[in-house]
């Protein structure tokens, strides 16, 4: 705290007298001469106190040395009080002690700031040695003897307010010292706080300016790049951008030139890079702005290496059979559905065989699977060899062409050929020879064994336009030749699909059903992995039929699909439902969301979303409360129609859920492009979990997929501990299952949901 005034005086004279002289000057009648004293500033400086009204002289608290040492002792008692002196009068000459300019000298060794005035009658010293000695100093002032009263008021006057306005410039620069310290301080905490995040972050970062001069980079950066420190030394990005791509495979991929890419506009996006080493790099580019200028590009590097290789695996073991290392029914669909633009392209026709084994399954249990398995192999890679030696005689004979030979699942194969003829006959010499060759004797471990097999044909366009279709027709060709037995092959007729006596008996009741009240629903829930309670609840649709007992819905549901019937038994499902799920509300339980399946040509009724709305709406149920089951076929039916649907339940506040997921035709390739919010592993996957390899590393990676689209991933068909153990071990997110609980009928599911969502196993 600075004070207003330091009216402290010492004087300091070996003369009694001297200082009688000066306290008279300083106290006595001081009035009438701080008038003149005012004037004679004025005079000298142009200015005024600004308290120029008020004409009191300042009361100086003055007092006294003798000699040089007890005033430096009073100096420095003083300094202790924190009462320093303002000024000091010290005569030149104080016999026996120290001399004026020695007492100045130790006084000014203890206090930095007291102004001193020299008081000299004689020519003891001259100026020039009193300055030579004291050296020029702004604290010092020559006073010549004798004194005039006026020039010590004056002196007096003067100094002591220097000594103030000293004092304040003094601390202003302590602050601003201060100042300066604290920012100081603050900026290489950020400094070095930058620099800690740059280095602890998993991207390799280089920040280059505008004139392609390296401003920064991080460890890894070198260490993703394999670049040693030594060669950024020169700072020179284009050199270093060339040494980058030099280790690029498409060395073009990569530029650092801060100029072009701000000229191109060429940032903010994300950009896979690949390396002749085979890692793979992500790259990010960034602008980095200071004060709303452009001063440089932030570079960013990741690498991705290891998310690749588990893209690559999955699209594989998604894509291909691992036993035959033939494309499997996902490829397949997209095989056909290629071979079906280019044979509309080239107006050319497709057939799509469906071949199986005959009594295959009594191979496998007479010899094992092992030797199964050997048969398999051998099988498919005659299939494709002599497929090939078949388009040779092909193209003499009609040109006919495989594009794709699969194996489906089990003994069941598909082979692709396209033939310029229409004429279906045209391929007959193709598949005779086929089969010559496949019934050829295998031997396997000393076993000479033979197989016959069945072949069914559709053809496109004539028998469908898509590959489900054309599939389908195959497969249901093939039935017939097994069940004909007259020759190996059958083509796809369309009294095929003419329904049987039976299934238009059970179709008939299916009618009554609703009417006769045989439906009834019951709901399995799904457990949250992680908050270990009920997550939602899956509706299930049941038939009791008064003769045949429980018939499943997956023999009903098929039939209400192909009689029209799916549409009023849906609406009575999704009807009874909500009211159940808002009853279960009303009644003060836990609100949990119920998910129904939805069948393909349910879905494709026009007015879908808006009957589903207003069901909704009559039952009083809050949208969110509701979530649907979609198969994957859904995703694959990729049309105008499906997108809008999809978007008009998204808006509505419906839930989409994928079913069955990696049983059907489609891909995580295509699941983005919609509004997915759950995915739904098929019981397949979770079924071979223990004592399959494959399989996790399949739900592995479906699950990081998933998860990177934001999408909840649930494991159905959990039916043992070991299963749940991998599954929880793996972070699923929710679980479906016999092993945790079975579908419950609507007194069941109360129960369980009034027990507060209880955990249904103990650890
Ligand atoms: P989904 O959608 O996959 O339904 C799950 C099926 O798996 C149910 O069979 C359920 O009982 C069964 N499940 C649940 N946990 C396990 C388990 O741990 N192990 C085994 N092996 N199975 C388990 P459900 O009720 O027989 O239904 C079969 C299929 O019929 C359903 O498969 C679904 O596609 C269809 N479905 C059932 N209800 C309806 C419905 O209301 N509408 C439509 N469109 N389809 C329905
Ligand atoms: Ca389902
Ligand atoms: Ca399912």
């Amino acid at each position: 705290m600075i004070e207003e005034f330091n009216n402290r005086i010492l004087l300091i004279d070996d003369n009694e007298a001297i200082h009688n002289d000066f306290k008279k000057a300083l106290t006595e009648n001081p009035e009438l001469d701080y008038v003149e004293i005012q004037n004679l500033e004025k005079a000298l400086t142009g200015k005024t106190d600004k308290k120029t009204d008020n004409l009191s002289f300042p009361k100086y608290e003055i007092h006294s040395a003798y000699q040089g040492k007890e005033a430096l002792e009073i100096v420095v008692d003083a300094l202790n009080k924190g009462l320093p002196y303002a000024l000091a009068f010290v005569d030149i000459r104080m016999p026996p002690g120290w001399d004026g300019i020695e007492t100045i000298e130790k006084i000014w060794g203890v206090d930095k700031n007291i102004q001193t005035v020299i008081c000299t009658a004689h020519s003891d010293y001259s100026w020039e040695e009193i300055y030579r000695r004291l050296g020029h100093s702004d604290r010092l002032l020559i006073l010549k003897k004798p004194f005039d009263l006026i020039e010590i008021r004056l002196l007096a006057l003067n100094l002591t307010k220097k000594w103030i306005l000293n004092a304040q410039a003094k601390l202003k620069e302590e602050d601003l010292q201060e100042m300066v310290t604290q920012k100081t301080k603050e900026l290489s905490f950020s400094l070095s706080l930058t620099e800690a995040t740059l280095e602890s972050t998993a991207d390799g970062i280089i920040v280059i300016d505008k004139k392609n001069k390296i401003v920064n980079f991080n460890r890894k950066f070198l260490e993703i790049w394999d670049i040693s420190e030594e060669q950024l030394e020169q700072d020179d990005a284009l050199k270093l951008s060339n040494f980058m791509s030099k280790k690029l495979e498409m060395p073009k991929s990569i530029s650092l030139d801060s100029h072009k890419m701000i000229e191109e506009k060429n940032f903010d996006i994300y950009q896979d890079l690949k390396l002749k080493t085979n890692k793979f790099i992500e790259q990010y580019i960034k602008l980095q702005y200071h004060n709303q200028k452009i001063v440089g590009i932030v570079y960013n590097f990741r690498d991705i290496t290891h998310r690749k290789r588990l893209e690559e695996e999955l699209a594989k073991q998604a894509t291909y059979d691992n036993l035959t290392g033939l494309p499997n029914r996902i490829l397949l669909a997209d095989r056909i559905q290629h071979a079906i633009l280019l044979a509309k392209r080239n107006k050319t026709y497709l057939a799509i065989l469906f071949i199986d084994l005959n009594s295959f399954k009594l191979i496998n249990d007479s010899f094992g699977h092992h030797i199964g398995d050997e048969l398999l192999k051998i099988f498919s890679h005659r299939l494709k060899n002599s497929l090939r030696e078949s388009d040779t005689v092909g193209r003499m004979n009609n040109n006919v062409v495989t594009d794709t030979v699969s194996r489906l699942g089990g003994d069941e194969f598909v082979v692709v050929l396209t033939t310029p003829n229409k004429d279906k006959d045209s391929i007959l010499p193709a598949i005779q020879r086929l089969n010559e060759e496949l019934i050829q004797p295998y031997h396997l471990a000393s076993h000479e064994l033979t197989v016959t097999l069945s072949m069914g044909i559709s053809f496109f366009p004539e028998d469908g336009f898509d590959p489900i279709t054309l599939i389908k027709n195959a497969d249901s060709a093939m039935y017939r030749a097994k069940e004909l037995k007259q020759t190996f092959f059958e083509f796809y007729q369309k009294e095929m699909s003419e329904k049987t006596l039976a299934r238009l008996e059970l179709e008939n009741d299916l009618r009554q059903a609703l009417v006769k009240k045989e439906l009834f629903l019951n709901y399995q829930p799904l457990f949250d992995l992680n908050k270990k309670r009920i997550a939602s609840l899956e509706v299930l649709m049941r038939w009791a039929h008064p003769t045949l007992g429980l018939i499943p819905p997956t023999t009903f549901i098929p039939l209400a699909e192909s009689s029209n019937m799916i549409g009023p038994i849906s609406d009575w499902l999704l009807r009874t439902a909500c009211s159940q799920n808002k009853a279960w509300q009303d009644q003060g339980l836990p609100p949990i969301p119920i998910s129904v399946n939805v069948s393909v040509t349910q879905f494709k009724y026009k007015n879908f979303v808006e009957n589903l709305e207003q069901i909704l709406t009559e039952s009083g149920l809050e949208p969110k409360y509701l979530e649907l089951e979609f198969t994957e076929n859904i995703i694959m039916s990729d049309n105008m129609d499906t997108t809008l649907k999809m978007e008009k339940l998204k808006k509505l506040g419906v839930a989409i859920d994928i079913d069955d997921f990696g049983t059907g035709y489609s891909s995580l390739n295509y699941i983005n492009q919609f509004p997915i919010d759950k995915i739904k592993i098929d019981r397949s996957f979770i079924n071979s979990l223990s004592n399959n390899e494959e399989s996790k590393t399949i739900v592995q990676a479906i699950m990081m997929i998933a998860k990177s689209l934001n999408m909840c991933v649930v494991a159905e068909g959990v039916e043992t501990i070991s299963q749940l153990n991998i599954l929880r071990a793996i972070s699923m997110d929710e679980v479906q299952g016999f092993y945790l609980s079975l579908p419950l009928s609507v007194e069941d599911t109360t129960k369980i949901l009034n027990k507060n969502w209880e955990w249904p196993i103990s650890s």
